[in-house]
């Protein structure tokens, strides 16, 4: 346990008390926009409404981070430092990387197909994140290379493929995007207006795999996704992303 190093709590303020210390945050500090003004604006054929953002929403920081297995890198602390809350996609590993986390940012995490049910962790999340609705899932319903596929098929003139619609339709309309893990492959994709954000693996080198975290900011009107490796990595990190957001 941690726990004992944090700072006091100011009252009123979202500290977890040690004994409550597997009670997950709530989303409460973020509803704070009314439900109907949430959303993006879908990039979609079907004429439904698109809820766009709000030029006043503030900006947020998001850290992203998943499959920790149970080791907390201590790099975390300086590269999440002042982010406003953590996303966690799963396989966890333990409840003392939750009060690592914790004492970064709060924490947002859901249970992977690893985690002992005692974590208390849900399978999914849905968090209203200013302007933004961000689901956090840790396994797909399908491959993580689909993604790539679909994205480079939609860019080009044609039909998108029968799944790649069905599989978006899994997801709430309201839905700007989707935090995920499983493969420990960092990912950034833009399907169908969707952000499809796998932070990598932030646990032990496992695999041929680079040791990554990344990072989601919510700007009035656009979101910026980074991969960020934890350690000298000369391969290739996926790109930055900018997803745009008219009125
Ligand atoms: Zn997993």
């Amino acid at each position: 346990m941690t726990l004992g190093g944090n700072p006091p709590a100011k009252p009123g303020s979202a500290v977890v008390p040690p004994a409550l210390s597997n009670v997950r945050f709530t989303i409460a500090d973020f509803n704070a926009v009314p439900a109907h003004s949430r959303g993006r604006k879908r990039q979609s054929t079907s004429g439904r409404d698109a809820r766009a953002p709000s030029p006043l929403a503030k900006t947020m920081r998001l850290g992203v981070v998943a499959d920790t297995h149970g080791y907390f890198d201590p790099c975390l602390r300086e590269m999440l430092a002042g982010v406003d809350a953590i996303l966690h996609g799963g396989d966890v590993g333990s409840p003392e990387i939750l009060d690592e986390l914790r004492q970064i940012a709060p924490v947002h995490a859901v249970r992977g197909n690893v985690d002992s049910p005692e974590l208390n962790l849900p399978l999914s999340l849905t968090l209203n994140l200013t302007w933004l609705q961000v689901e956090i899932v840790h396994i797909l319903s399908v491959p993580q290379s689909d993604l790539g596929k679909w994205a480079g098929l939609a860019s080009r003139k044609g039909k998108p493929p029968q799944r790649r619609e069905r599989f978006l339709k899994t997801f709430s309309e309201s839905t700007g995007a989707v935090v995920f893990g499983h493969s420990h492959a960092p990912c950034l994709v833009n399907l169908g207006g969707i952000l499809f954000f796998n932070p990598g693996s932030a646990g032990k080198k496992r695999f041929s795999l680079p040791r990554t975290c990344g990072l989601l900011e919510i700007f009035p009107d656009h979101l910026q996704a980074t991969i960020k490796p934890l350690e000298r990595y000369n391969g290739k990190l996926p790109e930055r992303i900018r997803l745009e957001f008219d009125e």
